[in-house]
């Protein structure tokens, strides 16, 4: 049980600034467990209490779970001097939540995109140690091979020196541009792009697909995003 204060919370939940809600309580409007509450800096435990706000009462939450399809040409950050971030793609009553993504996709990587305000949880699904599972599909220039399934399956040796682990690698179709997914179990930087390149292989188009047990809903659109179901948000680990 932890008490916080009536600003900071309805703040949080996108109720206005502090000094907006410190005018708002004045008037009277407020509620906590039914009774008006006229100073802002009360503090209470929002987990446990009723609050209302005229006729409306409070959904409160501390946590974010939001399922993005990100497009080309957005950098999965909270800022950047240079370009637009995934952030800028969502609505002001969602940004309010601070989230962040939930691992990291190129510039021009598309697909699922997991953004969460929860620490924890992206401590435990980013962690090294977890290896949770990525799927991509990918669009390859060159001919992708049987060779490059059972080199991907023993692993591949980086430009640096970087031996990945055992990865799947499933031609869906093969040609002067073939189509592929990938499954990894780790996230180094730029690993999809630079496994192909071990192979002499050029990436030319990467969409993530999954992520744990949690596939990106089709049915968003590029750039669009929607909250995750608690089942949902237990399929990542
Ligand atoms: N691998 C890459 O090369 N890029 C990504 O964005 C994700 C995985």
């Amino acid at each position: 049980m932890k008490k916080e204060r009536l600003d900071k919370v309805l703040a949080n939940l996108g109720y206005g600034s502090r000094k907006e809600i410190k005018s708002l309580a004045k008037t009277g409007i407020i509620k906590i467990d039914g009774e008006i509450v006229k100073d802002s800096s009360h503090k209470f435990d929002p987990e446990s209490s009723v609050i209302e706000v005229g006729e409306e009462v409070v959904r409160y939450r501390k946590y974010i779970y939001l399922m993005m399809n990100k497009p080309d040409g957005y950098i999965s950050s909270t800022e950047d001097c240079m370009h637009e971030t995934v952030l800028d793609l969502l609505e002001p009553e969602d940004r309010v939540f601070e989230p962040f993504p939930l691992g990291r996709l190129d510039k021009d990587t598309e697909g699922l995109l997991v953004l969460s305000n929860d620490g924890q949880l992206a401590h435990r699904i980013l962690s090294p140690k977890k290896h949770v599972k990525k799927g991509y599909y990918a669009e390859v220039e060159g001919v992708v091979t049987e060779e490059d399934i059972e080199d991907f399956a023993e692993g591949v040796e980086l430009e640096d020196g970087y031996i990945t682990m055992p990865a799947k690698l499933k031609i869906l179709e093969s040609g002067e541009i073939s189509k592929i997914e990938l499954e990894i179990y780790e996230g180094k930087y730029h690993q999809v792009k630079r496994m192909f390149e071990s192979v002499g292989k050029r990436v030319v188009y990467l969409k993530r697909i999954y992520m744990g047990g949690l596939a990106l809903d089709e049915s968003l659109e590029l750039g669009e995003y929607r909250e995750l179901t608690d089942e949902e948000v237990e399929l990542l680990e």
